[in-house]
């Protein structure tokens, strides 16, 4: 069990504001609501789910952004436990492709990896040997100090580095690579590593029948069921601390309320402009974080296009990997019989191209994938439709860790915790849970403990 403060530690219930429903916001509230306080979590968007939430694709209703959940995720499985969920999940053995001087190649086990053309037997000896290395590693901080790119080089050798890891680097991040730490790749590695099963080492990937829509729904009847208010649609415009020491909330439609505490889990720069009366130097270090957004374009196909859930691209093209669903998700059950297909490409907050029209990014994207694919064309498309978020992931720079605003802010009663927070590990819904976990047990509650019996 996660929450390790005991109920009868806390004072009176204090009215809390968590702002932000995605995955770290419904969690937290659900803590805060199990420690008997009064919560109310607001969400922007007319639904709660952030990043995890579900749209149609005719009549298919599934998750925006493709997610799947690993053996390894313990405290997201706990979770699922509790809402009744974690016993459906369908585990499913995953292959992996790799596409790489215009040919598509199967990675998914030894033997493959062993006759893949691209390198030869010392590039590859030296890139098995790198990921290796990689996982063994304990002591993250000390990458957080060396450039992913040195790090690589390092260990892996010039070939390696330029045939696979820097077309990674550069579908991943774009040139913001250069800016990266050690720390990201390692990240990346340890949670693959985790994903193989020992002995067999093939990856297992799992997801709940209906995806994160249904996940979404029985937790929020669940936080209901527990007291805790939901508001959608409140985007939070401004948040000050009175002289009482309440905290008032004006939200974007003109309405006021006033809270004992007000937690975030929005990405940084949303709090810096929100929270006026935060010190210059906590406002700074939320505006200097650096955020990858993605544009993402889902397809619902006729025909299956390959047998991998993801195609990794070493070659120049627009989108970051091709990410095929319905390898994993039942296509008869689940999707109308059709194949489901993301096409990510991930991008610094502030490019251009996270503002270009739905159209011309899947012109893009279904011109590429008919030259990839010799079969694929695009009458065999039953639905195509794109999304796009700026904030998705804090960019690891170097020192990263070291330069993060507290959760504890400067205003009494204010925290901020967000998955910027992630450090040793890569942005997904487990870590997500888990950080806001540890952060609420270890500094916020300590602190509105302290507060409350002054
Ligand atoms: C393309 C893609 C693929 C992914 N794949 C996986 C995967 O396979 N497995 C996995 O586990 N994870 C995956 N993830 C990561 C996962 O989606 C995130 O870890 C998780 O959803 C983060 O949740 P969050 O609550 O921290 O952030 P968010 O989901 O971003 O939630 C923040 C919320 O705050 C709201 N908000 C912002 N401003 C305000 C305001 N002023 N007032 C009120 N509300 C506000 C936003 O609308 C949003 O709903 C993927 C993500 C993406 C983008």
């Amino acid at each position: 069990m996660t929450q390790t403060s005991n109920p009868s530690d806390s004072t009176a219930p204090a009215h809390w504001l968590v702002v932000g429903g995605g995955m770290m916001g419904l969690s937290v509230a659900q803590q805060l609501a199990k420690r008997h306080q009064k919560v109310t979590i607001c969400e922007a968007a007319p639904q709660f789910g952030g990043l995890t939430s579900a749209w149609n694709l005719n009549d298919v209703v599934w998750d925006r952004f493709y997610h799947v959940t690993l053996l390894s995720d313990t405290r997201l499985r706990e979770l699922l436990t509790e809402i009744g969920l974690e016993k459906e999940i369908r585990w499913v053995e995953t292959k992996t492709g790799f596409y790489a001087g215009g040919k598509l190649y199967s990675m998914s086990n030894t033997m493959e990896f062993l006759r893949f053309p691209p390198l030869n037997l010392i590039e590859k000896l030296r890139l098995g040997g790198t990921i290796w290395l990689a996982s063994k590693i304990k002591n993250w901080q000390r990458l957080e100090k060396i450039p992913v790119a040195d790090w690589l080089q390092k260990w892996s050798g010039k070939g390696t580095f330029q045939k696979i890891w820097l077309p990674l680097l550069r579908a991943k991040l774009g040139e913001t690579y250069k800016q990266a730490s050690a720390a990201f790749i390692w990240a990346h590695i340890s949670r693959m590593y985790k994903a193989r099963r020992s002995g067999m080492k093939v990856e297992m990937f799992g997801y709940v029948p209906g995806g994160y829509a249904r996940i979404l729904d029985e937790l929020g009847k669940s936080l209901q069921d527990q007291g805790v208010e939901m508001q959608a649609d409140s985007p939070v415009q401004d948040v000050h601390r009175q002289p009482d020491g309440k905290i008032s909330v004006t939200f974007k439609d003109g309405r006021q309320e006033s809270y004992d505490n007000v937690l975030f889990t929005i990405p940084s720069p949303l709090i810096a402009k929100v929270c006026p009366q935060l010190d210059p130097h906590q406002k700074k270090q939320h505006e200097n974080i650096q955020y990858m957004g993605v544009v993402c374009t889902s397809l619902l196909l006729k025909k299956p296009i390959s047998p991998y859930y993801v195609t990794n691209i070493t070659d120049d093209v627009p989108m970051t990997a091709v990410i095929e669903m319905s390898t994993i998700v039942d296509p008869e059950k689940e999707l109308g019989g059709h194949s489901l297909v993301y096409l990510p490409k991930y991008l610094p907050q502030d490019s251009p191209g996270l503002q270009e029209p739905d159209d011309v990014i899947e012109e893009r994207f279904l011109s590429t994938l008919e030259g990839m694919y010799d079969h694929f064309s695009r009458d065999q498309v039953a639905a195509v439709r794109t999304s796009r978020a700026k904030y998705v992931m804090a960019l690891p720079t170097l020192n990263y860790s070291k330069n993060l605003p507290p959760v504890v802010t400067s205003v009494p009663g204010l925290y901020a915790l967000n998955a910027a927070h992630i450090v040793k590990g890569n942005l997904n819904v487990n870590e997500t849970i888990e950080l806001g976990d540890e952060k609420l047990n270890e500094e916020v509650w300590p602190d509105f403990l302290a507060r409350s019996t002054k």
